[in-house]
C-alpha cells in the first residue's frame, strides 16, 4: 500500500490552538498514521505520493453541523415538502452533498431530511458510487402540534413524503424512533419547539418533558444520537435534562439551561447563519420583509448574542452549522459563515471557532472520534487554504480559497457543473409575489384608467 506524505509549511490540527510549522502528515489506507516535524518524518519510499501544500494552510476537512441536503434550496416549506418526488430529491441532494464537500466540507450532519433520502445519498456515497462527503443521515424530523415540521393546516397534517412527522402520543413517539434506527439513520431529530407562544412572547415546548426524556432514551438505547431545534427556555431545558447531544439554536436559554446542558455534556449549534443571512441578503420585495419576519429574527439575533456568548464563557461546547438548503442559505456557498460568527458575535478566537468547524463538530458525526483532527490514527480528510484563516476566518468564505480538498486521504475533484435552477429548485407553482389590484397597479404607475 502506497502512503501519501503531505509537507505543510502551516498545519492546523484542529486540536490546538496555535499553527504548527514545517510538519509532514503520512496517510496510509486513508487514515493518518504519521503527524510531525519534518524533520524527524519518516523516510518516503518508491512509489509514496509526495505533496506539498506550499503556501497553504492545512487543516482538517470542516464540519456542517446543520445543512439538510434534500431541500434543494427552497424559497418555502412547500418547496421542501411538496414539489419533487423523493426520488428526485434524492438525487439533487446527492448533486448538492458534492457542492458542500467542494467548499471545504468533508462531513456533514443532517438534521432532518424527508423519508429515507439522506440515508440513501449517505449508501451510495459509502459505496463508493459517487464522490461526495460523509454524511450523519437522519429521516423525518419527529414533531409535534405546535412545533416546527407541523406547518400545515390540520387537514394535511403530515403525510409520509413531507420532512415532518407528527407524533402526538408518547407510543408513537417511541415507534418513530425505532422506525427511523431501523431505516438506518445515525441521528435522530426533534422539533422540541416551534410556533406556540405564550402571551409574553416565551416559547411553549411541543414535547413534555417526560416524552423527550422518552425519545432520547430510546434513541441512545438503539445507539443513534439526538438533535433538536430549540429555540425557547423551556424546550433547551427539556432536552439538555433528557440528555440530546446537540441543541440547535437555543437562543432563549438562561442559566438554569446551561447548568443543565453542562451537566449533560450537551453541545450547542447556533446555526446563525440562517438568521445573519435572512435579515443582511434579503431584499424588501420578498415576503419575509413584508411580514415582519425579518425584523422578529433581527430581535433574535441581538437576544442570542448575549445567551451564546454566555453559554462560551461558561464552557457549553460549539458547533457550527449553516442550515443550508434554503433559498437564502444556497449549498456549497455560506458554510463557513458560521465560524465567522462565532468569532464576529459571541468572542471566539478565530482557532477556537475553527475548532468548533472541526473536532468538536465531528463528535456529532457516527464514529466522530476518528474524524475532524488531523492526528495519528483519524481518517486523512484534510483541506488546502489560501490565505490565513487564524487571522481572519472570514477567508473561508472567499471562491477559490479552498484549493484542495481529500477526504480519506483521495483528492475529490468536483466538477463545477452549471444547472437551471427553475428545473431543479423553483419547482413550485408559484407565479406572483404581489397582488395587482387597481389601487396596487397604480401605485405601480402600471395602469392609469380610473385613477382619482
Ligand atoms: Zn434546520
Amino acid at each position: 500500500m502506497h502512503r501519501t506524505f503531505v509537507r505543510c509549511r502551516r498545519l492546523f490540527t484542529g486540536l490546538e490552538d496555535a499553527a504548527r510549522a514545517d510538519q509532514t502528515l503520512v496517510v496510509e489506507d486513508g487514515l493518518f498514521t504519521h503527524v510531525g516535524p519534518t524533520a524527524a518524518a519518516p523516510t518516503p519510499v518508491e512509489g509514496d505520493r509526495m505533496l506539498d501544500a506550499g503556501d497553504n494552510l492545512v487543516l482538517p476537512g470542516l464540519v456542517d453541523a446543520h445543512t439538510h441536503i434534500v431541500f434543494g434550496n427552497a424559497r418555502g416549506e412547500e418547496d421542501i415538502d411538496f414539489w419533487g418526488t423523493p426520488e428526485f430529491r434524492a438525487l439533487r441532494g446527492l448533486f448538492f452533498a458534492q457542492r458542500v464537500l467542494a467548499a471545504g466540507y468533508t462531513s456533514i450532519v443532517v438534521p432532518g431530511d424527508a423519508g429515507n433520502c439522506s440515508i440513501s445519498v449517505r449508501d451510495a456515497i459509502n459505496a463508493g458510487l459517487f464522490t461526495g462527503p460523509r454524511i450523519a443521515a437522519s429521516s423525518n424530523v419527529i414533531a409535534n402540534r405546535h412545533s416546527l415540521n407541523d406547518w400545515f393546516p390540520e387537514h394535511v397534517g403530515t403525510p409520509d413524503y413531507v420532512t415532518g412527522r407528527l407524533c402526538t402520543t408518547p407510543t408513537a413517539q417511541i415507534e418513530e424512533v425505532r422506525r427511523q434506527a431501523k431505516a438506518g439513520v445515525d441521528v435522530i431529530k426533534i422539533a422540541m419547539d416551534g410556533a406556540h407562544f405564550r402571551e409574553d412572547g416565551t416559547h411553549i415546548a411541543a414535547f413534555t418533558q417526560e416524552e423527550i426524556g422518552a425519545m432520547v432514551a430510546e434513541a441512545h438505547r438503539l445507539g443513534k444520537k439526538v438533535v433538536t431545534h430549540a429555540y425557547g427556555k423551556e424546550a433547551v431545558l427539556y432536552a439538555a435534562r433528557a440528555g440530546v447531544d446537540v441543541i440547535n439554536h437555543a437562543f432563549f436559554a438562561d442559566d438554569e439551561c446551561i447548568d443543565a446542558m453542562l451537566k449533560s455534556g450537551s453541545h450547542v449549534s447556533p446555526t446563525l447563519t440562517f438568521l445573519r443571512n435572512n435579515v443582511e441578503f434579503g431584499q424588501g420585495h420578498e415576503p419575509t420583509a413584508g411580514s415582519g419576519y425579518q425584523a422578529m429574527q433581527r430581535r433574535v439575533i441581538e437576544v442570542a448574542k448575549r445567551t451564546l456568548t454566555r453559554m462560551r464563557q461558561a464552557g457549553v461546547p460549539f458547533m457550527t452549522g449553516s442550515d443550508s438548503g434554503f433559498a437564502v442559505t444556497p449549498y456549497g456557498e455560506w458554510h463557513a459563515r458560521e465560524i465567522e460568527i462565532l468569532v464576529d458575535w459571541l468572542g471566539f478566537t478565530p482557532a477556537q471557532a475553527l475548532r468548533a468547524a472541526t473536532s468538536v463538530s465531528a463528535r456529532a458525526m457516527p464514529r466522530g472520534g476518528t474524524l475532524g483532527a488531523i492526528d495519528p490514527g483519524r481518517r486523512a480528510d484534510f483541506i488546502f487554504v489560501a490565505g490565513d484563516p487564524l487571522a481572519d476566518v472570514g477567508v473561508l468564505q472567499r471562491p477559490g480559497s479552498v484549493t484542495a480538498v481529500h477526504i480519506g486521504g483521495v483528492p475529490v475533484a468536483v466538477e463545477a457543473r452549471r444547472y437551471d435552477p427553475y428545473k431543479v429548485t423553483h419547482l413550485s407553482s408559484l407565479k406572483w409575489t404581489d397582488v395587482y389590484t387597481r389601487d396596487r397597479a397604480i401605485e405601480l404607475g402600471l395602469w392609469q384608467t380610473g385613477a382619482p
